[in-house]
């Protein structure tokens, strides 16, 4: 096995230092201007008819104003930075990591939509470290989004950067804008799934990397 760059992680793990990671969370949670969210969620209580100034209310927009710049954090990360090491390795089998759990915000509604993404991909000499998947799911969805862009984005920068066989993305998510408002329905999931390159093309490619997303469950 060879290494790109510096990449020190181990193929299977998810535990090497990331102290860069929360330097960078900081520093993309630094670039959102907090004062001017936390006057609009003042703005927002008095329109609904609130006091903002009661005691239960007085710290809600500062509060907002910090969630905010952690969840929409990611608009002011490049993703592509945590795909540019990977291994140099002679594998040609697929490597699927399945069930990663990520927080998204409709950008209809600004309501929060949640689920997992699964992502799979068949590599052409460059294999990533299994962690780096995740951060690339996290930093996509840390953004005011739809599902569908989300879920395309992610197989872009994986296609484009790994230069990969074949990429597949599956995302499955509860839409809350489904759940608590308008049709209300809960339960209800949207599965969208990107295909590229030999899981585009071939049938059998598809079916596989299908069968290991969801086999045996169901
Ligand atoms: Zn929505």
């Amino acid at each position: 096995m060879s290494f790109s760059e510096e990449g020190q992680e181990p193929l299977a793990g998810c535990t090497s230092g990331e102290s860069d990671e929360e330097r960078e969370a900081v520093r993309a949670t630094a670039q959102v201007d907090q004062r001017r969210i936390a006057n609009a969620v003042r703005e927002i209580l008095l329109a609904v008819g609130e006091d903002p100034d009661r005691e239960g209310l007085c710290e809600t927009p500062d509060r907002v104003a910090r969630m905010y710049a952690e969840l929409f954090g990611g608009l002011h990360e490049e993703p592509r930075r945590h795909l540019r090491k990977f291994f140099t390795e002679k594998y040609d089998e697929i490597v699927l990591v399945r069930d990663i759990s990520f927080n998204s915000m409709c950008e209809h509604h600004l309501l929060p939509f949640m689920g997992k993404a699964h992502i799979g991909y068949l590599p052409n000499g460059r294999v990533l470290g299994l962690s780096k998947l995740a951060r690339v799911v996290e930093s996509v969805a840390r953004r005011p989004q739809v599902q569908e862009r989300m879920t395309e984005t992610i197989a872009d920068l994986l296609i484009e950067q790994l230069h990969a066989k074949g990429v597949a993305v599956v995302v499955e998510a509860v839409h809350t804008c489904m759940t608590i408002r308008g049709i209300r329905k809960p339960g209800s999931v949207c599965v969208t799934s990107a295909m590229k390159g030999i899981f585009r093309k071939s049938l059998s490619s598809r079916a596989e990397i299908m069968t290991l997303i969801y086999g045996g469950r169901h």
